[in-house]
This record gives C-alpha cells, structure tokens and sequence, in this order.
C-alpha cells in the first residue's frame, strides 16, 4: 500500500488558473460566436522576435549535422548562454555573478517550486498575499508553515517587515498579481532582515525587463549584502515571449548559506546543483541558443518593441478603467493591471461579471487573510 503525499489533500481544490480555464471553456461552448479578450493567466501574444527565431533555425540545422550535432546539454546550462547572462543581467549593473552560480533551467515556475527540494521539511516561510500561487502550494505540498504578509493599498503595496522569525521569504518584483515594485530602500530592509535572522530570499524577479522607473533595482543582488541570503529566479517568458519555448535561469551565489540541525553550514549552490544533476537533464540546446540570441544587439531591439507593446496595453486598460471609475493599480513597471473590485463584489463574482457580461477574462484574487497571521 502506498503511502501518499497528504499535503495534496489540503491544497484548495483546484490551481487557481485551472479553475478560470474550466469557466472560460464552459463559456465558450454555451457562447460559440462570442469573442473572448483573454487577460487571465499572463501568457504573451506576440510572437517570439525573428532575430530569436533565425537563431533557433541554425540551432536545428546543427542537430542535423553530425559536425555540430549535441545530445544531453550539460545540466547546468551551456556556457554560451551563461556568458551573456553574466554580461548582460549582472556585469552591466555591477553585479558580481559568476556562470558557476547560474543555473539554466526551463522556466522559474519549475524552479520556484522545485527549489523547496534542498530545504528541510519544516521550515517556516513567508510569502506576501496576493502572491503568484505557485509559492503558496508547493509549501503546502512540502508541508511548510506558512506566514502571509499582507500587500495592500493600504500599505501601498509593500510588504512590511515581519516581527516574528521566517526561514524562508519569497518576494516577487515587479509583482504579480498587484503591478507593484518596492523601492532600493524597501528591498533593504528585507535583505538586512535575512542577514540578521539567517533567512534566505526566494526573490523572482520573472518581470524585470518590464522595469521603467529609476531607484528600482533589476536584479536583487544591486542591494548590499544580498549575495549573503538572496536566491534570483529569473525567466525568458515574458521578457522575450519564451511562455511556449520554455527557458529561465537560477542564480545561487556561494556565499548564500543553509544550516543543518547541528548548526553546521552548508553552501546552497552545491546542494541546488547536486539536486539538478540528479533530477534534471539541461534544457534543449536549441532553446538556449534562442535565449543567447535575446542578447543580441537585434534581439534587444525587437525585445524593447515589445515589451513597450504590453506596456503601452497596460497604460490603455488603466486609463480606460479609471474613466469608469475604477481604482487601479500597477501597469508602469509590470505587464499587470490591478483592479478594486466595486460594489463590494467578490474578486470570483466580478470574475463572473466581467466574462458573462463583457466577455473579458480577469484573474481573480482576494487577500487570504487581512492582518499579518498564519492560516495553516
Ligand atoms: N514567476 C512569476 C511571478 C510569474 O508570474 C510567472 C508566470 O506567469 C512565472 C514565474 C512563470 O514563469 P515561467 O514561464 O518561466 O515558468
């Protein structure tokens, strides 16, 4: 008899963009003719930039030549693809980075997750709420305690400092869902608050390239002493339209360190990269060479037309929603638009509203709990 898993059985029922596809696709049958304007999960619709794209067709063209041809990649990432990474994400900012501290992987939602496999089973996280749901349930399933830290209009969307100790912090900018970034000063606080109480920073930063405003660092590590405790997961989806290619990359400087029971030290980047040459195979060398060409002087170019695409579509959707009298919030360094629900509406019935009535897809979120508490 197998014993199973029993934090499944405490997720709540279904992933939250599962439920939203479930409804979308109900509509669409009982509405064949209705056009749908999808803004629920945030998945790209421009197609990945053509520079991007050639450098994929020569990739394929090599796998087809036994001179060039490459089987396994190595696990942690080709050097090629590391080299421009270092260059371009960390050199240029006057980020120390070394290639043996990243990691290539196939995409930060995998990495978010699977990252729970190098730590303990009880370790108390904090993960702020609203928050991408991806942190919340694999803590579940790992069996974590978790503490919620609340991100609100109130506090303008910044997640205070906690009073109690965590382990564990994961923090998300620019944010999704909320729109939201923290200033240099904020992040700050939270770095020291780690060093002080040897936690470790979980910091995905999926949405950086979105980044329009000045004093708002691009990479966690443009904060002091965040090489000490900060963990970077970053992602080519929304940067370069990579949601269907798959491809990201995981930064663990050396000097971030772990404790065992007895206290002793452990160095995490040793322990995430026995954990991937155990579990995981190398992402296709085609993709990575898709990825290599993002830093090309044409790849940027044709990148920036895009993302000012999105962002120009965010400044639309805000303004036109503030006409109507909604308080909105994000939209200048992320692609995300948050909205107040009105009239006391639920976020799942103003969900309901905005599909039946308008045709529009949303996400819903609601704050899960509205004082800093631990629900589980
Ligand atoms: N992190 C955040 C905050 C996201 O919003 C998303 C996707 O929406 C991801 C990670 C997932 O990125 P990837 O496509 O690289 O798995």
């Amino acid at each position: 008899m197998a014993n199973m898993n029993e934090n499944f059985l405490k997720l709540q029922d279904n992933y939250l963009f599962s439920t939203i596809s479930k409804k979308v696709n109900e509509f669409k049958q009982n509405n064949p003719s209705k056009k749908i304007i999808k803004m629920g999960i945030g998945d790209v619709i421009l197609p990945i930039p053509k520079s991007i794209i050639e450098a994929m067709h020569n990739a394929v063209d090599e796998m087809g030549d036994i001179s060039t041809f490459k089987g396994y990649p190595p696990e942690y990432g080709y050097q090629f693809l590391k080299e421009k990474i270092v260059e371009n994400d960390y050199k240029s900012r006057n980020v120390s980075i070394d290639e043996t501290e990243i990691f290539i992987s196939d995409g930060a939602k995998s990495d978010t997750g699977n990252i729970l496999d190098i730590f303990g089973n009880n370790n108390v996280v904090a993960i702020p709420n609203p928050v991408y749901p991806v942190y919340m349930d694999t803590n579940i399933i790992a069996g974590n305690k978790i503490v919620y830290i609340p991100m609100n209009r109130e506090n303008n969307f910044i997640p205070e400092l906690l009073e109690e100790k965590v382990d564990l912090i994961y923090l998300c900018f620019p944010n999704n869902p909320t729109g939201t970034t923290i200033t240099k000063t904020q992040l700050q606080k939270w770095v020291d608050y780690a060093i002080n109480n040897k936690s470790i920073i979980i910091y995905d930063a999926a949405y950086e390239a979105f980044i329009t405003e000045k004093n708002i660092v691009h990479t966690i590590y443009e904060i002091e002493g965040a090489s000490k405790v900060a963990i970077e997961i970053k992602s080519f989806s929304k940067t370069a339209g990579f949601t269907g290619l798959r491809c990201g990359y995981t930064v663990i400087p050396k000097e971030v360190i772990g404790y065992t029971k007895n206290n002793e030290k452990i160095c995490i980047n040793k322990l995430w990269a026995r954990r991937q040459s155990t579990k995981f195979n190398g992402v296709s060398y085609i993709t990575q060479k898709a990825a290599e060409a993002v830093y090309s002087e044409e790849g940027k170019q044709q990148i920036n037309k895009n993302i000012k695409f999105y962002l120009e579509n965010a400044q639309i959707i805000r303004s036109e929603l503030e006409k109507y009298g909604y308080e909105t919030y994000g939209g200048i360094n992320a692609p995300y638009i948050w909205v107040k629900t009105p009239n006391g509406l639920s976020s799942w019935e103003f969900f309901d509203y905005l599909l039946n009535e308008k045709c529009i897809v949303g996400t819903p979120r609601k704050w899960l709990w509205n004082r800093r508490g631990r629900i589980f």
